[in-house]
């Protein structure tokens, strides 16, 4: 899955919307001005003041990495489930993973799975089998366990003799606390929220017939599922179906026969129970019926309003599995490891036309008007791969190395395709000679889906796409347009290889799908389209992920998921960036072709099978054949959160470096605890006698410290080169070296090491290990400089600090502020033109320049803007406006009523879906709050506005003064509605409370955060971007206290 792409960050102006509905022309519905209500709570808010309580805030006991005592969560009753039946229970349950994995060919996911992967880490010997206790420890074990075990079943089940109607001596009371109730009052014979694997599918046979008038379907499906352990279930998932009826066939015999079902919504699971013992190795039939009703989120099988070229009202059905939804549209075993053949066949209205992931087979008349479609039989994938879409669509195609690639969209988007068919055609190609496997399907088509919630999804052979992530229109699509959409297919392409062909084995190794998909969308962006300058974007994503990385609340990037809301918030920057980061530091240590060959390996060994971490680093250290252990190396940052801080400090010609864990909002005394934390860095650097990437030096630091010893003494010295490490330089005394070189001559280093030194000074002054006032004067070189990746870097840090004095009331010094901006980019601002000529990244910076400044109000950027907007205005929106600089003219144009009103009466009309992503984001931008609201309420409801676009108002809103405290209130109000339409932990809910939170500087906010959040439910409570949004309130306060005086000072 893609994320909408580059908007990680909250703290940002300068994202772009990506995503619009669409409005045929002529269909405009008024902004009804004064009937917004306020809410109440805004008010209240607005006169918040800082209370001068002190808030204790208990900090999570830093966990040692390398010893780890986190124990996974396991529900109520399974927790029953071991203590009823004892430890051989569970042992038995082990084994039958294991079997399992045999007969599949492929190595079973443990169920404890980050726990054990932890600690295999560092209990292996060195053939990579852990160590196990003695059998007289098991047996002592045991022994105490069940004596335990038997006193505390004793003393729990006492009280509670009174209310049982067998009394108290009968065992089977153990069972009725074991085993959760099914809904239909009968004890359920499952109590895990994982699936048990003595039952694994080989094939499903599923039809379907949805109807887009009533918005209803109907399916069937035969599962043909193989018994590893003789059991007399069959527990699969299914979530929201009406099942109507369940039936099973043995292999050998012809005769169904029916089977009771029992179902237990809570963890998504039925157990068909069969009316015979099911033998170990036999195959059987499942056969179920049931009915359910497109559904009206993002997930499962669900259903889109959109507006034809005649304005009618026409539905679209699509399908979006990915994490845990498949089982919402047809009972399966929705576990990424259960990996089956798939046959689908759609029943359809014969006007419509149907994709899926495999080619069409057959069209067979059904009934009067209704079409059955019949797809060829899938390879070997997992569900959450499954897709299909019925809708009315046109499309283009075009041959290529045997497959047949086709980019869809619906009828009056077809002339906005080209683009992406080039790209997929160019893409594909690289990717088959790149990974040397052949794409393995005869066909790969990409969908626009007119409302959508993330960038896009995989789904092998039928990638879907939200339409401002596939389709580019020449006349309105920016530069920076053109990169995004190249970036979300290069990325959908690469996980036909990465995640489809490969998969992880469970959500926990997410990051092997997501990490290395991002890791190839930019190392294929720059092998193929070198002009688009990606890795500058991929730089200032990492900057972005590691600012989530430095927060207590960060996590591992391979962590122990269990629960659907622990699934769904695997889905974040450090799955993706962080991953890709990763890769990308392995890749530029172990050299391109080293790199290339271990990933040849890896997938060709679990080709359409599952893979964990290790199997990845056991690829890589096939080709490195002991001159490294790269598993070693990679351990130390895929199980520990965060990242290193190294210091440097030179005397002649020896260095001496040391590392530490950099991390946000500690107490000086909790240092001591983080430093068990120890990385194996492969350092890089650069010196003032050469310092060319040719001659990049490259020294592994896997101790707490060393000392580097140079040929001779040099001027200067620039560590992590061009930023291909993922960690912090701290450089000391040197740092007065640095900004002098930059001073002097700042070509000296490339613009990823001047970004690089940029960030890390600013961070520092953060974190109060550096003063401001140097970070300041590090930047005060920016006038000479014209590269994109500092200057947006720069500024990327300049309005963080403006936001916060803006919220905190500090109005005065954030103009001063500005003014040193303007001091230091003023002459650059006025030397962009209004066009989209020159290059790409001259394009880009334009841009960049321009929005900051209009954003701003300096350097006159607004009044040309409204210039530009007026003529505009008075052509009727008819006057083409150059693309690059579009966003900034319309949000300028957005400030006055009858500009805004003019906006989303073209907004409604636009066809392009570029143009429609600058404009909403120029409607958010207003200052009318009543405005704002009537955004946030609209897109909510998803009539007018589409509800894909409601995460970016939010987002913009949430950036603005008069809008932060209206995005938070409206946030908490809705808050039942956004988790139910958005999914509780969601990439998209994890950026809405990051979004509403991340101007909060005072303590107040501080309280009124934890306390909604607290008086939600436990899993709202306890997301990972709950506590990440706590800890970053914590930071803006902390760093207001420590660099507000200095400020003062320096401004
Ligand atoms: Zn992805």
């Amino acid at each position: 899955m893609a994320a909408p792409p580059h908007h990680f960050s909250p703290l940002t102006r300068s994202f772009s919307l990506d995503g619009g509905g669409q409005t045929p022309r002529g269909n405009m519905q008024p902004f009804p001005g004064d009937q917004i209500q306020l809410p109440r709570n805004m008010i209240e808010n607005s006169m918040f003041e800082e209370e001068p309580d002190v808030v204790d805030l208990a900090k999570e006991p830093c966990l040692h990495p390398l010893e780890p005592d986190e124990v996974e969560y396991e529900p109520r009753s399974s927790r029953l489930l071991v203590r009823g039946l004892g430890e051989h229970e569970m042992d038995d349950d082990e084994e039958d993973y294991e079997s399992s994995a045999k007969l599949l060919g492929m190595s079973f996911m443990n169920r404890s799975s980050s726990l054990r992967n932890n600690m295999s880490v560092y209990r292996q010997s060195s053939n990579g089998s852990c160590s196990l206790p003695s059998a007289r420890t098991m047996v002592v074990c045991t022994v105490t366990l069940v004596i335990a075990a038997a006193l505390i079943m004793v003393i729990y089940l006492l009280p509670k003799c009174t209310f049982t109607k067998e009394g108290c001596h009968k065992k089977n009371h153990t069972i009725e606390l074991i085993y959760p109730l099914a809904t239909n009052g009968k004890i359920f014979p499952w109590a895990k929220v994982r699936l048990p694997s003595d039952v694994v599918p080989l094939h499903y046979d599923l039809v379907l017939q949805p109807n887009l008038t009533t918005l209803k379907f109907s399916g069937s499906v035969k599962i043909v599922v193989n018994i590893i352990h003789v059991t007399w279930k069959i527990v699969l998932h299914s979530s929201g179906l009406n099942i109507t009826k369940a039936t099973i066939t043995s292999a050998g015999g012809h005769q169904e026969k029916p089977a009771e079902f029992l179902e237990y919504p809570l963890h998504d699971q039925i157990a068909v129970m069969a009316p015979e013992a099911l033998l170990v190795g036999q195959n059987y039939t499942v056969n179920i019926a049931y009915s359910s009703n497109l559904s009206d989120t993002y997930y499962g099988f669900y259903k889109i309003s959109y507006k034809d070229e005649n304005s009618k009202q026409r539905w679209f059905a699509a399908t979006q599995f990915e994490p845990v939804a498949a089982r919402s549209a047809f009972p399966c075993f929705d576990e990424p490891a259960f990996k089956a053949t798939f046959l689908i066949k759609i029943k359809r209205d014969e006007k419509l036309s149907t994709l899926s992931n495999m080619p069409k087979k057959a069209t067979t008349p059904v009934t009067n008007g209704i079409v059955q479609d019949e797809f060829f039989v899938s390879l070997k994938m997992s569900t959450y791969l499954l897709a299909f879409v019925v809708a009315d669509l046109k499309n283009i195609s075009r041959e290529t190395n045997g497959s047949l690639v086709s980019v869809y969209a619906i009828p009056q988007h077809l002339n906005q395709v080209e683009y992406a068919l080039n790209t997929s055609v160019k893409l594909l190609a690289f990717y088959q000679n790149y990974f040397l496997i052949n794409y393995p399907l005869e066909k790969l088509d990409l969908v626009a889906i007119p409302d959508f919630q993330s960038g896009a999804m995989e789904n092998w052979g039928l990638i879907t796409f939200r339409e401002s992530a596939l389709l580019f229109d020449s006349h309105t699509s920016s530069a920076r347009d053109k990169k995004s959409i190249t970036a979300v297919i290069a990325h959908e392409l690469a996980h036909q290889w990465f995640g489809n062909l490969v998969t992880m084995e469970w959500w926990n190794d997410l990051w092997l799908n997501e990490g290395f998909a991002t890791f190839m969308e930019y190392f294929a962006m720059e092998e193929i389209f070198p002009e688009l300058h990606s890795d500058e974007d991929f730089l200032n994503l990492i900057f972005k992920a590691m600012m989530k990385d430095s927060l207590n609340s960060s996590h591992p990037v391979s962590s122990a998921v269990q629960s659907s809301e622990q699934i769904e918030e695997m889905f974040d920057a450090l799955s993706y960036i962080k991953g890709a980061s990763l890769l990308s530091m392995l890749k530029h240590y172990l050299t391109k072709d080293v790199f290339q060959a271990g990933i040849e390996v890896y997938l060709h060994n679990h080709k359409y099978g599952c893979a964990q971490s290790d199997d990845l680093w056991d690829s890589m250290n096939e080709i490195t054949n002991g001159t490294l252990d790269v598993k070693k190396l990679m351990k130390t940052w895929i199980v520990q959160k965060g990242f290193p801080l190294v210091t440097v400090v030179r005397k002649g010609k020896i260095i001496s470096v040391k590392q530490e864990k950099y991390l946000y909002l500690v107490e000086p005394e909790n240092w001591t605890s983080d430093a068990s934390y120890l990385w194996h860095i492969p350092l890089t650097y650069i010196t003032s006698s050469c310092n060319f990437t040719h001659c990049t030096n490259a020294y592994l630091l896997d101790q707490k410290s060393a000392i580097i010893e140079l040929p001779e003494e040099v001027e200067w010295i620039k560590f992590n080169v061009d930023m291909n490490g993922y960690y912090i330089v701290h450089y000391g005394e040197d740092w007065k070296t640095l900004i002098d070189l930059l001073k002097k001559n700042h070509t000296a280093l490339s613009p990823k090491d001047r970004a690089n030194l940029i960030n890390n000074i600013f961070n520092l002054a953060g974190l109060g290990k550096e003063s401001l006032e140097k970070a300041f004067d590090l930047i005060d070189y920016l006038n000479k400089e014209s590269s994109t990746a500092p200057l947006t870097q720069a500024l990327f840090q300049l309005s963080l600090i403006y936001n916060l004095l803006e919220k905190k009331g500090e109005q005065q010094l954030a103009a001063r502020l500005m003014h040193r901006v303007e001091r230091l980019l003023g002459d650059k601002i006025d030397q962009q033109s209004w066009t989209d000529d020159g290059a790409l990244s001259q394009r880009e910076l334009r841009s960049t320049l321009l929005a900051f400044a209009c954003t701003h109000d300096i350097r006159n950027c607004r009044t040309t803007a409204t210039e530009m907007f007026e003529k505009w205005v008075n052509s009727n929106g008819t006057m083409s406006l150059p693309s690059d600089v579009m966003k900034a003219i319309f949000t300028a144009g957005a400030k006055s009523n009858d500009g805004w009103d003019f906006l989303l009466k073209m907004y409604f009309s636009s066809v392009s879906e570029a143009e429609k992503s600058k404009m909403i984001e120029a409607l958010a931008s207003t200052e009318d709050v009543r405005k704002l609201l009537w955004l946030m309420q609209n897109s909510l409801e998803g009539e007018v506005i589409r509800t894909q676009e409601l995460s970016h108002i939010i987002a913009t809103v949430s950036q603005s003064l008069p809008g932060y405290l209206l995005a938070w209130d409206f946030v908490k109000e809705n808050w039942e509605k956004l988790t139910r339409k958005f999914h509780l932990g969601s990439y998209t809910i994890q950026n809405i409370i990051s979004w509403s939170t991340s101007q909060f500087a005072t303590k107040a906010h501080l309280i009124e955060v934890k306390s909604f959040f607290e008086s939600k439910s436990e899993q709202s409570s306890q997301l990972h971007s709950v506590k990440e949004a706590i800890d970053t309130i914590q930071l803006n306060i902390q760093w207001m206290e420590r660099n507000l005086a200095m400020l003062q000072e320096l401004l």
